[in-house]
């Protein structure tokens, strides 16, 4: 197989970050392809434990080039503390493994302040966005009211343009919201301390991709968030604003003649979602409480406590769908442990009606979880490194999910190290 793409199933935080971390060293390339600084991609390897937001995974192994492609929210703050932070524990990063595409379009820093403003806006109805910018980035993308990073190399142009989107975007944030205006010395001072570090990084990323190719070379495309978070297939509005799936990858990445031949699924062994919308296999109490302690389900980005619940079955069959996985990585199995018996969901029950079809956000908000248990195994499985030292209920469970969402789990990882797997 030569290029494959790494692509989370349920709501985002499945482990992805992990799973690159462990499957970049097969690859030349690593290409995020959508998705700003919202991520939070967590990685644990011999230079410590990582949260990575922009970078894609692969940017720990000195021989794979990074890529960020053509639709990624590119957050030059975000981008510049984060090269920064990882440079200072040892990282090494350069233009000869790390190139931004120049036709990323620039997250401006009105986009975050704009999010602030909806969401306070919104009060109880808000959307639970991570504040990053990325909803006002990708609508004034589509508006074609933002920069491309190429942009920044020709200044005089650049400063015209910077004028237009100033004056337009200070009458939104003034008349809708009532907020100070920006202003040009303030544009100028985000150009010389962020975008003046990037520039450095930006070439032409389709030419670099079409040349890796030619030359055989092996990609990695690394997305952001999950199957359900798609804006076009998830659970919309409760949705990011980019497109989560692997069929976008090669867009996205800015090479679609290059072609995807594996898809390799993260599925978390139970359900946790981030933000607001329905999630008919939520927990609530107590049961709660343990899982989130027992899987530190609380947001890399934001620190905020994750919501928890029984694997859903109907969700991730739905998610393995969409993403036309091939393969499914099965994570965070450890954390299920101390469980007697296993809740999952599978089905569920609308207005009288049992049925394994995933719906349309607004009848999602009406179904209640068909719940089956399964016999749990109620010993510690961290350090298992291979399928027959499981015990037979967590075969048994991770056997049922596979026959349930009809794909392989061909990976099962019990701690978040990066040898910490099971490869069936
Ligand atoms: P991502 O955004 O999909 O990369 O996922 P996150 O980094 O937001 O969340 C996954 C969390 O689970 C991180 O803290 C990982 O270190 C951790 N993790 C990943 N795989 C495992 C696993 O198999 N077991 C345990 N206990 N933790 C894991």
């Amino acid at each position: 197989m030569k290029n494959c793409a790494v692509v989370g199933i349920n709501w985002g935080d499945e482990g992805k970050g992990r799973m690159v971390d462990l499957l970049a060293k097969g690859y030349d390339i690593v290409v995020r392809y959508q998705g700003g600084g919202n991520a939070g991609h967590t990685v644990v390897n011999e230079y410590g434990k990582f949260s990575l937001h922009l970078l894609p995974s692969g940017i720990f192994n000195a021989d794979i080039v990074n890529v960020l492609g053509n639709d990624v929210a590119l957050d030059p703050e975000n981008l510049c503390n984060e090269i920064d932070d990882l440079r200072a524990k040892g990282i090494h990063i350069s233009p000869e493994n790390l190139k931004i595409s120049d036709r990323a379009s620039l997250l401006m820093p009105w986009h975050r302040l704009q999010d602030c403003l909806e969401e306070e806006r919104l009060k109880d109805r808000k959307y639970g966005s991570t504040k990053q910018g990325i909803a006002p980035f990708y609508s004034d993308k589509y508006l074609k009211k933002t920069i491309q990073a190429g942009e920044l190399a020709h200044p005089r142009k650049l400063h015209e343009h910077l004028e237009q989107l100033l004056e337009y975007k200070n009458l939104l944030l003034q008349g809708v919201y009532g907020a100070e205006p920006y202003t040009r010395e303030m544009l100028e001072q985000w150009l010389e301390t962020y975008c003046e570090k990037i520039r450095p990084y930006i070439c032409d990323v389709t030419e670099y991709l079409e040349q890796a190719d030619k030359l055989g070379k092996k990609i990695l495309f690394e997305a952001q968030l999950g199957a359900l978070r798609d804006i076009d297939l998830g659970i919309y509005p409760y949705t990011t604003s980019s497109n989560t799936l692997a069929s976008y990858a090669p867009i996205g990445a800015g090479c679609p003649f290059i072609g995807v031949d594996e898809i390799i699924g993260i599925m978390k062994a139970y359900s946790t979602c981030v933000g607001e919308g329905p999630f008919v296999s939520e927990m609530s109490d107590q049961e709660a409480e343990v899982l989130r302690e027992k899987g530190e389900e609380y947001g890399a980005k934001t620190g905020r406590p994750r919501r928890v619940g029984a694997l859903d079955l109907v969700a991730s069959r739905y998610g393995t769908r969409i993403q036309n996985a091939s393969k499914i990585a099965l994570t965070k199995l450890d954390v299920l442990s101390y469980l007697d018996k296993i809740p999952v969901c599978v089905a569920y029950e609308c207005n009288g009606t049992v049925s394994r079809h995933f719906p349309l956000t607004d009848e999602l908000a009406d179904c209640r979880p068909v719940i089956e248990y399964f016999e749990g195994w109620k010993c510690d499985i961290s350090s298992i490194r291979s399928w027959a030292d499981l015990p037979e209920q967590a075969k048994n469970y991770i056997n049922c999910i596979e026959s349930y969402i009809g794909c392989p789990i061909a990976y099962i990882s019990l701690g978040p190290q990066r040898d910490a797997y099971i490869k069936r």
